[in-house]
Parts: C-alpha cells; sequence; structure tokens
C-alpha cells in the first residue's frame, strides 16, 4: 500500500441495527482475526448497540465508536449524548462532522470543531468528516471548501493517537458515485499538506464515498489514503471484510 501509516477501515452503520444485528458483528470479529495484520478495524452502530457491540468485541480486533456526540459532558440536553457516555459504554471513538449531521442537523465547522475537543476530554478519537457537494465541486471549490473545513473543525492539539480525517465528498455518499483515482489523489495530497500545519503528518486519512469491496483496492492504493470510512457496505461482514481485504498482502 502506499503508506507507513496503519491503515483503519472503519464502519458508519448509521441509523441502522437492532440487536439481532450483533450476529453480523460475530461474524466481521471471526473474519477479522487474519485481517489485523495488515489494518485496524472499527464499527460504529447506532448509539443504542455501542455497550453491547463494546462487550461482544472487547479483546478482538475490531473496536467500536460512535457516531456524534455533543459538546458538553452532560446536561439538560434532551436526546443527545456526550462522548463521557461513549467512551463509558466501551467507545474508543466518535464521528464527527459527517455530512448527514452537517446537512441535517445544521452543524458548522464551530460545532463540529467542538465535537472535536470533546471527543479528547472523553479520552476518544475524532473520525472527523469533511468533504464537498457536488455543486462545490463542480464550481471548482473542493479543495477551498476542505480547506476551510479542516481550519475550522481541527482544535489545536490534534496528533496521530486522537485525530481521523474522513475525505467524504458529500456526492458519493449512499450514490454509486466514486471520485476518480486522479481527484482523490489531488484532495488526499492536500489534506496531507495541510495536515503537515495543523496537526501532525502522521493523521491518517480515511477515503469515504461509495466504497465497496469491488472498488476498494483502487482506492485504498491511492497516494495518502489510510483506509476507509464506509457506510453501506459496513452493515454485512462480507463486504465489510471484503473491503478490509483491499489490504491483504
Ligand atoms: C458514510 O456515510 O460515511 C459513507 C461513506 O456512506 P456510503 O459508504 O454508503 O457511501
Amino acid at each position: 500500500m502506499a503508506t507507513a501509516r496503519r491503515p483503519l477501515v472503519a464502519g458508519n452503520w448509521k441509523m441502522n441495527g437492532l440487536a439481532a444485528a450483533v450476529a453480523e458483528l460475530d461474524k466481521m470479529i471471526a473474519g477479522a482475526r487474519d485481517l489485523s495484520a495488515v489494518t485496524d478495524l472499527m464499527v460504529c452502530p447506532p448509539a443504542t448497540l455501542v455497550a453491547a457491540f463494546a462487550a461482544r468485541a472487547r479483546g478482538t480486533p475490531i473496536a467500536i465508536g460512535g457516531q456524534d456526540c455533543h459538546a458538553e459532558p452532560a446536561g439538560a440536553f434532551t436526546g443527545d449524548i456526550s462522548a463521557e457516555m461513549l467512551r463509558d459504554a466501551g467507545a474508543v471513538a466518535v464521528i464527527v462532522g459527517h455530512s448527514e449531521r452537517r446537512t441535517y442537523h445544521r452543524e458548522t465547522d464551530a460545532d463540529v470543531r467542538a465535537k472535536c475537543s470533546a471527543a479528547w476530554r472523553a479520552g476518544l478519537t475524532a473520525i472527523l468528516c469533511v468533504g464537498e457537494t457536488k455543486n462545490e465541486r463542480l464550481a471548482g471549490r473542493t479543495l477551498e471548501v476542505v480547506g476551510t473545513q479542516l481550519t475550522g473543525s481541527v482544535p489545536p492539539g490534534a496528533g496521530a493517537a486522537n485525530l481521523v480525517i474522513a475525505y467524504e465528498p458529500v456526492w458519493a455518499i449512499g450514490s454509486g458515485l466514486t471520485p476518480t483515482v486522479a481527484d482523490v489523489a489531488e484532495v488526499h495530497g492536500f489534506i496531507r499538506e495541510r495536515l503537515a500545519n495543523l496537526a501532525s503528518a502522521d493523521v491518517r486519512a480515511l477515503y469515504g464515498g461509495s466504497v465497496k469491496p469491488s472498488n476498494a483496492k483502487e482506492l485504498m492504493g491511492v497516494p495518502n489514503v489510510d483506509g476507509a470510512l464506509v457506510g453501506g457496505a459496513s452493515l454485512t461482514a462480507a463486504d465489510f471484510l471484503g473491503i478490509a481485504g483491499a489490504y491483504r498482502r
């Protein structure tokens, strides 16, 4: 693969999964054993399943993460979940700034930055998502948008132990569309440069957006791509493990 940074393949289950889905996690755990030599693996189930999944995955190669957190540690925020609660439930990471949060919950870069700080306060790694919309790409504004998101949402103190960036073009999420290899390479090269200034050179940068077993090898082989954030295809063990299998030597 193109990088010395250890890859990470993380699954974002979004608002999918009931208690019975632990059977799928069990299949992932069984298939993950021989992949742990080549990549880190993580599943981010809905909040209702974090504790059960973390208990099941303890001592296995699969880490468990949350999908969002509130910036405050506790308080009168009905329906919200703090980073401390995720940590208490067994999560080691949390996704912040996913485009579905930015769009449907109007989260700004300042909100994402506060959530990132909250994740660190609780001892979680923040998986921070950035990416342009279709109109922004068509207007030639991709690097400007990603640069602004990075500058506005990465707090001081970022490093490889507490931050992972996920580049997720909004138009590629759940659409079956992916950018060209050249486009992914351009954005990831840009992110790598920015990270050298904002954080540290060994922060991992994942690609996300319609990753499947059939395109994983190509996308994971792009320079400066250190793994994948996977939505739909992370719901089944066969596809999730098939994607991670791109890192088999
Ligand atoms: C995501 O939502 O983070 C994502 C990448 O979704 P999908 O893989 O389904 O495009």
